[in-house]
């Protein structure tokens, strides 16, 4: 008698647990990605050339976008205050910019040379000089 009322909860929990993963938890963690605009949600878009682009769920008052992880093409890297970097699911980091509130900065080339740019650029123009201790 002891075993079967032991197996019997253990029953019911695994029928319990299926309906608190359908609660909505998983699209929470899918679209956990802030704009740094207005605070709505940051929609992921496919493009043509299997890319990706998040734009702000609220299109038409706010217009916010962001490109994806230019390593990986799909995430989008979220920022640690504590660190300083902007962090990919892929593993790539990067220095998160200084001017926007949720842009990274990556490497491009300048007329004077590589320097690290917000990836919103030009709408952002954040940017930083290439710190050659880092890498
Ligand atoms: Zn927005
Ligand atoms: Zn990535
Ligand atoms: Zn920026």
């Amino acid at each position: 008698m002891g075993s079967a009322s032991k197996q019997s909860a253990f029953v019911s929990e695994l029928l319990d647990d299926p309906e608190y993963g359908t609660t909505g938890a998983d699209d929470q963690v899918e679209f956990n990605h802030t704009c740094g605009e207005c605070g709505g949600h940051l929609i992921p878009v496919p493009t043509k050339d299997g890319r990706t682009w998040y734009r702000c769920e609220h299109a038409t008052h706010c217009g916010h976008s962001l490109n994806a992880c230019s390593s990986c093409g799909i995430g989008l890297p979220v920022r640690n205050k504590r660190t300083g970097l902007s962090k990919c699911s892929c593993g790539a980091e990067y220095q998160s910019c200084p001017s926007c509130q949720d842009g990274w900065l990556v490497e491009r080339r300048g007329r004077y040379g590589p320097f690290l740019g917000c990836v919103s650029y030009p709408r952002c123009r954040g940017k930083a000089k290439v710190s050659k201790s880092q890498r």
